[in-house]
């Protein structure tokens, strides 16, 4: 071997919400996503680093609770561990919960690849008053036990030493401990496993002529995708099969799992000792969630909590919101002083530091709303959330893990649809992409909240908070819609997981909130600054402009009159009309005409229009839009955010601008979301199903709004 550093796979395998993540983000260094939520992670992420002069590249697998299963992210997993890519696998392990974790490694012993076993939660298994035999627990495992507390850092060097240390035990000298089935299972075993044997003579060594067959009798179909005939073989595990059930009355899938979890049984007997009843741990999330998930309680309680949410966002939020708009103010003037007039000075001024000062103000209200979702999300009642708006979902005969990623979507609903890999069923998994582009993600806030403060005054908070639940409720009676009419198939019932209550760490939720605040500042020097361009463009060309009238003429004439209040009023107003005439004769006033009859039935005209088109490639650009659209009138204000509000205020009504908000809430899912839906779809049908579909449902809701509105007032 040479003195160069040699590389290491690592895989990370485990179930969902062990704390693969977080372990991968502590040992690498890195920010994928972390969420006591069961099954964040859906792809496959990877980094490098280095130990001790050896390079690691470390593979956070999605979590899985069986090699046997039908999820497409459960799929990868046993790809890559079956395709034996990795040099040591990671089996991550939550010791507070050893029976489940450890059903998954009687699996993985059966692979016979090198393996360290990290214990990890260790923190939470002590409280319980477990403690384990490490050195027991290594030579029965056949491979190095460690324990680790992920989320404080604990004993992650120590299992990198041992990965190191497995990573050069030569492949011939790893023993792993068989587990051992009743005579009838292993006779069948050995039958299959002799016939693989001869379809691969070469290929396939023991441990994966074992494992197929072993994955065949459990009724996989595990040689999918060998390419030799294996017919005869699927026949045989048919007959034998058959012929176990007949003998046994217990399903084939049945008799595996007695056989692993008495090896956990009696692994367990030997190695774990608990000070404390197990109950008792459970005691208090039991507690919390007899009130929490009561089933008249429950929903009221999670309103309230909504409610207190976003109230608290905005109020919050508009002090710091505050000093951004000061500073983004001084900041603009200081440039504009320093510039002689023209186009560059228009573009940059009027252009792009009015669009992106416009967004850049909404950042403390994206953080503090980033910081209770990240609250929800580590605590667990993010999960309790999915719960009950699934328990509702009931009442209206859908069963279904349709509801997982639903919440998820409330940060950005491209991670959202693709968490929906994880839903077995084709049906559910649809109706789940489908109705995500209808929670709001919070690159639609910083339109609510530029709306409900010119609007809604005191109730801003209120107007946000029934954003967000139109958001819900849309979204549920989207799924009945999609169940009855659209979609085909059943979907199964299922048992939703709830994590025990977690007291959150400071460290995972401040690292949510730079996560968040880092993509924040990032799209605002990206699809801004371009949108902001671009709009500007629009507006400010052609520069000559048939005018209906000669303002200059006029307003010379009026110029030369002697100084009174009288005179400055009607210099402003024409000032403002030529404005306004320019503008709507510009490219972009004229492309927003040619589009907005078709939004007058709403009282949108054709500045909305523009709005609600740059919003279909990002959420986050219309309120620049609407900033570049209006910044003349920012100009008279002398403060940007509040002559963006004034001229808002006088262009609509307050029914108006919630039919807007409404409309902007519900319609077309932004680009990046309808690529997402696309991918996970694997079909534009479905993509284009998704625009069509959401954008009648916006256009019949505003609709809806306006109409009952104007009959209200
Ligand atoms: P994954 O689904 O396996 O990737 O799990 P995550 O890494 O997303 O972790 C799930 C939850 O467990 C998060 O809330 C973590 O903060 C928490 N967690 C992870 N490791 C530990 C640990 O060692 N001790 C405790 N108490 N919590 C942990
Ligand atoms: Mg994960």
């Amino acid at each position: 071997m040479s003195d160069a550093p040699r590389i290491i796979t690592v895989a990370l395998v485990g179930n969902p919400n062990c704390g693969k993540t977080t372990l991968f983000n502590k040992l690498a260094d890195t920010n994928a996503t972390v969420g006591n939520y069961p099954r964040v992670t859906v792809e496959l992420q990877e980094k490098h680093f280095e130990h001790n002069g050896w390079r690691i590249c470390l593979v956070d697998l999605p979590g899985i609770y069986s090699l046997t299963s039908k999820s497409p992210d459960e799929q990868i997993s046993r790809e890559f561990l079956r395709e034996e890519q990795a040099d040591v696998l990671l089996n991550i392990l939550d010791a507070a919960n050893l029976e489940r974790s450890l059903f998954l490694t009687t699996q993985l012993l059966e692979l016979g690849q090198s393996t360290v076993f990290a214990f990890n939660m260790i923190d939470e298994a002590k409280k319980q008053g477990i403690s384990l035999a490490l050195d027991d627990l290594s030579s029965m495992l056949g491979g190095p036990a460690i324990q680790t507390a992920a989320v404080k850092g604990k004993g992650l060097d120590l299992l990198l030493d041992a990965v190191i240390a497995q990573a050069q035990i030569p492949h011939e000298e790893i023993v792993t401990t068989p587990i051992s089935y009743d005579t009838h299972l292993e006779s069948s075993v050995v039958k299959i496993q002799d016939m693989v044997h001869k379809l691969y003579p070469d290929t396939l060594d023991h441990h994966q002529t074992r494992w197929l067959a072993i994955k065949l009798m459990e009724g996989d179909d595990a040689l999918q995708g060998y390419d030799n005939d294996y017919s005869h073989i699927i026949e045989m595990v048919r007959r034998e099969r058959y012929d176990l059930e007949r003998s046994h009355g217990d399903s084939c899938e049945t008799m595996f799992a007695h056989a692993r979890f008495g090896f956990i049984h009696g692994l367990l007997s030997e190695v774990r000792t608990v000070s404390i009843d197990p109950l008792k741990h459970f005691e208090l999330t039991s507690k919390i969630d007899s009130l929490l998930l009561h089933r008249l309680l429950g929903l009221p309680l999670f309103l309230l909590i909504m409610w207190t949410m976003f109230k608290a966002t905005f109020s919050l939020g508009n002090i710091p919101a505050g000093w951004i708009e000061h500073g983004v103010e001084w900041i603009t003037d200081h440039i504009s002083a320093l510039m002689s007039k023209g186009l560059l000075h228009d573009l940059l001024i009027d252009g792009i530091f009015a669009g992106m000062g416009a967004v850049v103000v909404f950042l403390p209200y994206i953080l503090i709303l980033f910081f209770f979702i990240a609250l929800f999300s580590e605590t667990g009642y993010l999960a309790r959330s999915s719960f009950l708006l699934d328990r509702m979902m009931h009442t209206f005969g859908l069963h279904g893990k349709a509801f997982i990623p639903l919440v998820m979507g409330f940060g950005c609903n491209v991670p959202a649809v693709m968490a929906s890999r994880t839903i077995e069923s084709p049906k559910a998994r649809l109706i789940a992409i489908l109705i995500n582009p209808f929670m709001s993600c919070a690159q639609r806030l910083p339109a609510f909240i530029l709306f409900s403060g010119a609007f809604f005054a005191e109730y801003a908070g209120q107007a946000i908070f029934s954003m967000y639940m139109i958001s819900i409720v849309t979204a549920m009676g989207a799924a009945v819609i999609l169940s009855r009419f659209v979609i085909r198939g059943g979907t199964e019932s299922f048992v939703m997981e709830l994590p025990p209550y977690r007291v959150p760490s400071i460290d995972s939720i401040l690292f949510h909130m730079w996560e968040k605040a880092y993509d924040f500042v990032r799209m605002v020097g990206g699809v801004i600054v371009i949108g902001s361009i671009l709009i500007w463009f629009l507006q400010a060309f052609p520069q000559e402009i048939d005018y209906s009238q000669d303002y200059q003429q006029a307003i010379t004439r009026i110029e030369a009159q002697s100084e009174s209040a009288q005179r400055n009023e009607s210099l402003t107003n024409l000032r403002t009309q030529q404005e306004l005439e320019r503008m709507s004769k510009s490219y972009l006033g004229q492309a927003g005409q040619a589009i907005s009859p078709i939004f007058a039935p709403l009282g949108f005209d054709w500045k909305d229009t523009v709005a609600i088109v740059s919003g279909f490639f990002a959420k986050e650009v219309v309120v620049a839009s609407y900033a570049v659209l209006y910044t003349n009138n920012a100009d008279e204000s002398g403060n940007a955010s509040e002559g963006l509000r004034n001229a808002l205020s006088q262009a609509m009504t307050p029914v108006t601008a919630f039919a807007m908000m409404v409309f902007l809430l519900l319609y077309a899912p932004c680009l990046s979301t309808v690529a997402a839906i696309k991918r996970e779809t694997k079909s534009w049908g479905w993509a284009g199903f998704s625009i069509l579909f959401s954008l009648s449902i916006a256009y019949l809701l505003a609709f809806a709004v306006v109409t009952v509105g104007h009959w209200i007032i």
